[in-house]
C-alpha cells in the first residue's frame, strides 16, 4: 500500500525533525517522525510528538480586525498600505519596521525583506533571532567569512569527544542529544564535556561537567588556546595554509588569562585538575566537535565568545571534517531561513552585506524601486527607536516581544509610542497583541506551506494537512497583498510560495563566481512539481560543491580564502546593587512564551507553574522554602515565581525558565527583570546574565 501521508518539518527547535502525518483533515492528527528525514531518522522528542495538541482551534485569531472591529483583508490591507504610504511621506523611510521571527517560512521572510529593502527603502527588518543567534552569525562571519555553519549532524555521532558550550543540549534540542547518546552507548570511547555553570540534564550525563562560573566561557577558550600553543597542540601545518591573525589571536588570549593555569582555573571557577583535564582530552582527541548555544551567544561579549571558541578548532585545524568541527545551535525552526534571505537588520539578502556592489546587484534583480542603502536597527534599538516616537508603523509577525526581549516594561512603553503596531499572528490573545491597531490572522502550522533551513544547512519543506481556518492568511501573501496596494504589483505578483522560493532561489545566483558558498542555483529553475515533491537539500545547492561539510578543504569564504582566528578578550558584567545572577534557559517541553505548547495539558505537566531554582544555602539565608512564592526583582522590574530548591544550583546564581508570559505569569515572567544590555557587534541581548535580588513574596 503506497504511503499517502504528508511529510512535514516539526514547528519547534533547530534540529528540524521530520514529521510524518496521516492523510486527513482532522485537527486531532497523530504525529510520526518521519524515518527518511535526515535530521531525526523517525526519532522525535515529547514537544514534537504532542504537535497535533497544539492544533485545535480554540484561541485562534480567524478574521483581521482593525481598531478593535472585524475587517476584511481588503480592508484591513488597505488600512496598512494607506498608513505606510502616509507616513513614508511625512517622515520616510526609516519609520517603517518590520519585526519578524525564526517561526516564519523563509518565503515570508522573503517577502518581508524585499519589501522593505527593496521598495520602502528602508533595512528596519529584525527579528527574534536576534535575540538567539546574531552573536553566532556574526562570529562565523569573522571566523569564515560568511555566515555558514560547516555543520553536518553526523558529526554528532562521529566525534571521538563532543563539547557543550552553553548548551543543554537533552533539552533543548532533545533529538540531537539522544543522537549522541545512542552513539555513546555503541562506542563507549567517546566522550561528552559539558561547560555549564548549571548541572543540567546534559551536564548529568557528560563524563565531564565543568560548571564554569557565568560568563567565563571566553577565558576558558582563551585558556584553551594558550594551553595548545604551550602543549604542541596547534596544527602548525594547517595554521600556514589556511588560518591568519593566529599569532595575534594567541597574544591575545595571553593577555587576556595569562598562562599560569591555576590563575586561569580561578578566573573560570574551576578547579585546575578539572580544566587541565579537559584541555588535555581536547589536545588528545583529533575527532573533537564542540556545540555552543545560548549560553555563550546571550552574552554581552557573545560574538568574541564564538570566536574564542571557533579559534581553538581553527588552531587545530579541526574545522568542517567528518567528527572535527565547529558550530552554533540553530534555536528556532527557521532562524537559518531568515538569515539567508536577509532577515537580520544589519544583512542585505542571500549573505550579501551593504556594500555598494551587493546593493546595486540586489536592486537590480528586483528590479527595486527604492533600495535601503545602509543597516538598520537591530531589535533592541528598534523598540527604543519606537520608545523616542521615531518608528510610527510596525508590523510584529509572528512572536511575542512583550514576552521575549528583555525589559519587558520597556517595551510596553515603547509600543503605546508607534502609531500604528500590526501584528500578524495565529494566537488571538498574546501580550503583544494588546498593543497592535492591527491584527491579520495567519497560518499556523500543519496550514502553512514552504520552507525552512535547521541547524546543518538542511532546507525541508513545511506542508500543509489542514484547511486553513477563517480567513487566516500565509505571511508572505498579507504581505504581497499590503505591497501590490502600495503599487508594487509585478514585483509581488506570486501565485504561491513556490514562486516565491523560485525566485529567492534565483537571487542567491549573484553569489556564483564569489567566494560565498550560499547559492542555490541548482535550483533556481525548479518546477512546481519539484517543490511539492522536495526532499531535504543541505546548500550550498550550486550543483558542484560537496554540501555535507563546509571548509573541510581549508578554503573559506574569505577574498584569500583563508579563515581568521580574531584575536578577543570577553568581558563579563559586573554586579551593581543587585548581586544574584539570574540564568534563563528553556524547559523540555515548553517553547517559547507558550503560545503553543501551552496548550498542550500532557507537556504542562512537566513543570506546570513559574519556578526559580536556587541554592539551599541562599533559599536558608533568606528565610525560603520550598515552593514559597518569591519576589524577584531588578532595576528593571519584578516577577513572582515559586522556589524551587536545587543543589545543583550553584549558590550565588538563579534559574529562571524563559517561558512565562502574561497569560500564564499574571504580570508577566523573567522578561521584566532583564536588563537591556547587548552583545557591542551582534546586538543580541544577555539575557542569560542579568544581576536581581530576591524576597519572599
Ligand atoms: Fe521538534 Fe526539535 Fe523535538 Fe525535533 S528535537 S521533534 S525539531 S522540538
Amino acid at each position: 500500500m503506497s504511503d499517502t501521508s504528508v511529510k512535514t518539518t516539526c514547528a519547534y527547535c533547530g534540529v528540524g525533525c521530520g514529521v510524518s502525518i496521516p492523510h486527513s483533515n482532522d485537527r486531532t492528527v497523530q504525529v510520526r517522525g518521519d524515518a527518511s528525514h535526515p535530521a531525526n531518522f523517525g526519532k522525535l522528542c515529547v514537544k514534537g510528538t504532542h504537535l497535533g495538541d497544539v492544533l485545535p482551534l480554540r484561541k485562534r485569531l480567524l478574521v483581521p480586525e482593525v481598531n478593535g472591529e472585524p475587517a476584511s483583508w481588503e480592508s484591513a490591507t488597505e488600512t496598512i498600505a494607506e498608513k505606510i504610504r502616509s507616513t513614508l511621506a511625512e517622515h520616510g523611510p526609516d519609520a517603517f519596521a518590520f519585526y519578524l521571527s525564526g517561526q516564519l517560512l523563509t518565503e515570508d521572510y522573503y517577502a518581508a525583506n524585499k519589501l522593505a529593502k527593496g521598495f520602502l527603502g528602508t533595512a528596519n527588518v529584525d527579528t527574534n533571532s536576534r535575540l538567539c543567534m546574531s552573536s553566532a552569525v556574526a562570529a562565523h562571519v569573522r571566523a569564515f567569512g560568511e555566515d555558514a555553519p560547516p555543520i553536518n549532524f553526523e558529526d554528532i555521532d562521529q566525534a571521538e569527544l563532543l563539547v557543550l558550550a552553553g548548551s543543554n543540549l537533552a533539552w533543548a534540542h532533545p533529538v540531537l542529544f539522544q543522537r549522541r547518546m545512542r552513539a555513546q552507548q555503541a562506542d563507549g570511547r567517546k566522550k561528552l564535556v559539558v561547560i555549564d555553570p548549571r548541572k543540567s540534564a546534559s551536564a548529568k550525563e557528560a563524563h565531564l561537567h565543568l560548571a564554569i562560573k557565568p560568563g567565563a566561557d571566553g577565558q576558558l577558550f582563551n585558556a584553551l588556546l594558550v594551553y595548545l600553543a604551550a602543549n604542541d597542540g596547534c596544527d602548525t601545518a594547517y595554521i600556514e595554509q589556511h588560518v591568519e591573525n593566529f599569532a595575534d589571536a594567541l597574544a591575545a588570549a595571553k593577555e587576556d588569562v595569562g598562562t599560569d593555569t591555576a590563575k586561569q582555573a580561578e578566573l573560570c571557577g574551576l578547579s585546575e585538575p578539572q580544566m587541565l583535564e579537559f584541555f588535555a582530552l581536547f589536545a588528545n582527541t583529533a575527532k573533537t566537535t564542540t556545540a555552543w548555544s545560548m549560553g555563550l551567544n546571550q552574552t554581552e561579549s557573545g560574538v568574541d565568545k564564538g570566536n574564542a571558541l571557533i579559534n581553538v578548532h581553527l588552531a587545530t585545524g579541526r574545522i568542517g571534517k567528518p567528527g572535527a568541527n565547529a558550530f552554533s545551535i540553530t534555536g528556532q525552526p527557521n532562524a537559518m531561513g531568515g538569515r539567508e534571505v536577509g532577515g537580520l537588520a544589519n544583512q542585505l539578502a542571500v549573505h550579501r552585506a551593504f556594500d555598494e556592489q551587493s546593493i546595486q546587484q540586489v536592486g537590480d534583480f528586483w528590479q527595486a524601486e527604492k533600495m535601503a542603502t545602509k543597516p538598520g536597527l537591530k531589535a533592541v534599538d528598534l523598540f527604543d527607536a519606537c520608545l523616542e516616537g521615531k518608528i510610527k508603523v510596525l508590523w510584529i509577525m509572528a512572536t511575542n516581544p512583550v514576552a521575549s526581549l528583555p525589559n519587558a516594561n520597556k517595551i510596553r512603553e515603547a509600543l503605546k509610542h508607534v502609531e500604528t503596531v500590526i501584528v500578524s499572528d495565529v494566537i488571538g490573545e498574546t501580550d503583544t497583541l494588546n498593543y497592535a491597531q492591527i491584527k491579520l490572522p495567519a497560518l499556523a502550522w500543519g496550514e502553512k506551506d514552504g520552507t525552512v533551513t535547521n541547524t546543518d544547512r538542511l532546507i525541508s519543506r513545511q506542508r500543509p494537512f489542514l484547511i486553513a481556518p477563517g480567513q487566516a492568511r500565509a505571511d508572505w501573501q498579507a504581505i504581497a497583498d499590503v505591497a501590490k496596494k502600495l503599487g508594487f504589483t509585478q514585483a509581488f505578483n506570486w501565485q504561491n510560495s513556490h514562486e516565491v522560493f523560485r525566485e529567492h532561489a534565483q537571487l542567491s545566483t549573484i553569489n556564483s563566481g564569489t567566494p560565498l558558498t550560499f547559492n542555490l542555483s541548482a535550483v533556481a529553475n525548479l518546477s512546481f512539481d519539484d517543490y511539492q515533491n522536495w526532499q531535504p537539500k543541505q546548500w550550498p545547492l550550486d550543483g558542484k560543491t560537496d554540501a555535507s561539510r563546509l571548509f573541510g578543504n581549508g578554503v573559506f569564504a574569505t577574498e584569500n580564502g583563508k579563515a581568521n582566528m580574531v584575536p578577543v578578550k570577553p568581558v563579563t558584567p559586573v554586579a551593581g546593587n543587585h548581586r544574584f545572577v539570574l540564568n534563563t534557559g528553556r524547559l523540555r517541553d515548553q517553547w517559547h512564551t507558550m503560545a503553543r505548547t501551552g496548550m498542550a495539558a500532557t507537556l504542562n505537566k512537566h513543570t506546570n507553574q513559574l519556578e526559580v531554582h536556587l541554592n539551599p544555602k541562599d533559599a536558608r539565608s533568606h528565610g525560603i522554602s520550598n515552593g514559597d512564592l518569591l519576589n524577584i526583582y531588578s532595576e528593571q522590574g519584578e516577577f513572582y515565581a515559586l522556589a524551587r530548591l536545587e543543589a545543583a544550583q550553584n549558590p550565588g546564581e538563579l534559574f529562571a525558565p524563559m517561558h512565562w508570559n502574561e497569560h500564564f505569569a499574571g504580570k508577566g515572567g523573567v522578561g521584566n527583570c532583564l536588563a537591556s544590555t547587548v552583545d557591542p557587534i551582534s546586538g543580541q541581548p544577555a539575557s542569560k546574565h542579568s544581576f536581581v535580588s530576591f524576597k519572599k513574596a
